[in-house]
């Protein structure tokens, strides 16, 4: 598998709809290359913050995610 094909999955994996044998590769992939890894955790990130500011995170704000990054969730979504 190679970068870009992961960032395909990349979506279908983190809602856990990724088919078994895909989901082998994805994480083999992603165990060996660090740009992948960065670029999951950006992405998990961005979901989480796209789920606090659609409310339905409210009760665990955490701490780690940037306010700059709910910011430009919240102004992508009104596009
Ligand atoms: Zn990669």
């Amino acid at each position: 598998m190679k970068c870009r094909e992961l960032a395909e999955f990349l979506m279908d994996y983190v809602s856990g709809e990724l088919p078994e044998e895909n989901r082998a590769h994805f994480e083999f992939h992603l165990s060996r290359c660090r740009n992948c890894h960065e670029y999951l955790a950006q992405y998990e990130s961005t979901v989480k913050a796209g789920r606090i500011a659609c409310g339905e995170l409210s009760d665990e704000l955490p701490a780690d995610i940037p306010e700059d990054l709910v910011k430009a969730v919240l102004a992508a979504r009104k596009l």
